[in-house]
C-alpha cells in the first residue's frame, strides 16, 4: 500500500522514525526494498528512544546489564535535542474512527472505555507534558508511588509508546526544569532506553528468561489460577483492582504494575511469560521491551540489580501507597464499569464473594522457599 501511495503522489523519498526492534526491522528492509522498486528512498530516523539502542557501550565494547552503569553513560554521551521539524508539511488528516462508531462491533463496554479514552494526538501530549512540568514534576520523585493521587507521574507512556512525541523532545523541556524531581523523571526516560537496549542486544527478551539459570526455575504455565488473575479475582484487593484498571482503561500505575507481577509470578509461582502476554492484550502504551524487561526485573530472570528473593506484599504495598483505600475503592467497586466491560464468557458476578486463590502468607512462604531452593544453585552475585 505505502509503495503505490509513494507512486501516486510522486514522492521522492519516504520519512519515517526507525522502530528498532527485530520483527520491525525485517519489515523496514521489505518496506525501503518495496519502495526502492518504485524509485523511491525510504529515509529512517532516530528518535524512537534518547540514544539509538546498541550506542551505549561499555569500555570493552559491550552492552550494559544494570541500569545504573547504562544511565551514566548514556548522560555521558549526551542526549540529542529533538530534530527541528519540516520547514513545511503538507498533511490531510487520516479519516479516523469515532469510538461511537466502532460500539456496535463491541458489543459491549463501549461505553465505559469511552469514558477513559485518552486524548490522541501530539498536540495533546505536548499539553500533557506542559502541564506535568509546570509544576507536578516537582513533587515526582515521591508523589510517583501514590497510586491513590492523580498526577503523581506524566501519563506519557502510552503518547511515547505510539509516537505521539519523542523522548528527546521530553528530555530537552524536562531538562531545563530544576530539582529533584525532574531528575526523577528524567532518570525513568532513561529505563525506557535501557530497556530498547537489553532488546537491541538481547531480541529474544521477551521471550526468552534474561538470565538462563532460570530455565529451572519451576514456573507454572497457563492454568485456572492464571486465569484468576486475568480475570482480576485473585481476591487480593489492590491485585483485582489493578487488572481492573487495566482491563478499564489500557493503563495500570508503574506500583501496581509490580505488585501484580509479583503475585503472579511469586504467590502464584507462574511464569512471567503469562502475564506479560495478559499485558500485551490489554496496555495502551504496550512496549516490547519495557514490558518484558520489567516482567523480567519482579519475576528475578531479568537484569539489573533487583533481589530476586524481593516479594512484594500486596497488603503492605497497599498500606503504604494508597493509605486511605481510594484506588482500591474505586476499582473494586462494582460501579467502577468492570463487571460491564468484562468479556460475558468469564461469567463474572459481582455479587459473588471473592476467595483469595491463595492466602499472603501462605504464599510468600511458598515462594520464598522455591526462591531459596533457586538461590542455591545460583552463582555468587546474581543479584547485583
Ligand atoms: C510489569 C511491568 C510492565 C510494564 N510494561 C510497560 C509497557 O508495556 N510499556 C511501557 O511504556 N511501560 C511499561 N512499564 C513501565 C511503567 O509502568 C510505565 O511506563 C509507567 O506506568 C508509565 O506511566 P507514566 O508515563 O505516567 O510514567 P512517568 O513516571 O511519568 O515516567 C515517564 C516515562 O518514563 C518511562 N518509564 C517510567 N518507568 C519505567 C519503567 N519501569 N520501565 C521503562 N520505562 C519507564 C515511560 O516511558 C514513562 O512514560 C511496565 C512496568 C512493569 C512493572
Amino acid at each position: 500500500m505505502l509503495p503505490a501511495l509513494a507512486a501516486e503522489l510522486g514522492v521522492a523519498e519516504v520519512h519515517a522514525l526507525a522502530w528498532p526492534e527485530a520483527g520491525r526491522l525485517a519489515a523496514d528492509t521489505r518496506t525501503t526494498e518495496a519502495l526502492a522498486a518504485r524509485g523511491v528512498a525510504l529515509v529512517l530516523h532516530d528518535g524512537h528512544t534518547l540514544l539509538p539502542p546498541g550506542a551505549v557501550r561499555g569500555a570493552q565494547d559491550q552492552a550494559f546489564k544494570v541500569y545504573s552503569a547504562f544511565a551514566r553513560a548514556a548522560r555521558a554521551l549526551g542526549i540529542p535535542g529533538p530534530a527541528p521539524a519540516p520547514a513545511r508539511l503538507d498533511w490531510r488528516p487520516a479519516p479516523g474512527e469515532a469510538l461511537a462508531d466502532l460500539a456496535p462491533d463491541m458489543r459491549r463496554g463501549a461505553a465505559v472505555l469511552a469514558a477513559h479514552a485518552p486524548e490522541a494526538g501530539e498536540r495533546a501530549a505536548l499539553r500533557r507534558l506542559d502541564q506535568f512540568l509546570d509544576r507536578p514534576v516537582q513533587d515526582h520523585a515521591t508523589a510517583r508511588d501514590r497510586i491513590d493521587l492523580p498526577g503523581g507521574t506524566s501519563g506519557l507512556s502510552e503518547a511515547l509508546a505510539v509516537g505521539e512525541i519523542g523522548p528527546r523532545t521530553i528530555w530537552a523541556a524536562a531538562r531545563a526544569v530544576p530539582g529533584r524531581g525532574a531528575e526523577k523523571f528524567l532518570s525513568e526516560l532513561l529505563w525506557r532506553d535501557f530497556a530498547w537496549a537489553l532488546l537491541a542486544d538481547r531480541p529474544d527478551l521477551p521471550r526468552a528468561n534474561y538470565r538462563p539459570d532460570w530455565d529451572r526455575f519451576g514456573w507454572q504455565g497457563d492454568g485456572p489460577q492464571a486465569e484468576g488473575w486475568r480475570r482480576a479475582m485473585t481476591g487480593i484487593p489492590l491485585v483485582d483492582a489493578g487488572l481492573r484498571e487495566m482491563f478499564v482503561t489500557g493503563t495500570m500505575h508503574n506500583r501496581v504494575r509490580m505488585v501484580v507481577d509479583s503475585f503472579l509470578t511469586k504467590h502464584l509461582l507462574t511464569d512471567w511469560r503469562v502475564g506479560a502476554a495478559w499485558f500485551d492484550d490489554c496496555l495502551t502504551d504496550w512496549d516490547p521491551a519495557s514490558n518484558a524487561m520489567n516482567w523480567q526485573w519482579v519475576a528475578g530472570s531479568g537484569p539489573d540489580a533487583a533481589p530476586y528473593f524481593r516479594v512484594f506484599n500486596p497488603a503492605l504495598q497497599a498500606e503504604k501507597f494508597d493509605p486511605a483505600g481510594a484506588y482500591r475503592r474505586r476499582w473494586l467497586d462494582p460501579a467502577s464499569g468492570y463487571f460491564e466491560a468484562g468479556s460475558r464468557a468469564w461469567g463474572l458476578d459481582p455479587a459473588a464473594p471473592v476467595r483469595p486463590l491463595i492466602g499472603l502468607a501462605e504464599g510468600r512462604a511458598r515462594a520464598r522457599a522455591a526462591l531459596a531452593a533457586m538461590g542455591s544453585t545460583l552463582a555468587p552475585g546474581h543479584d547485583g
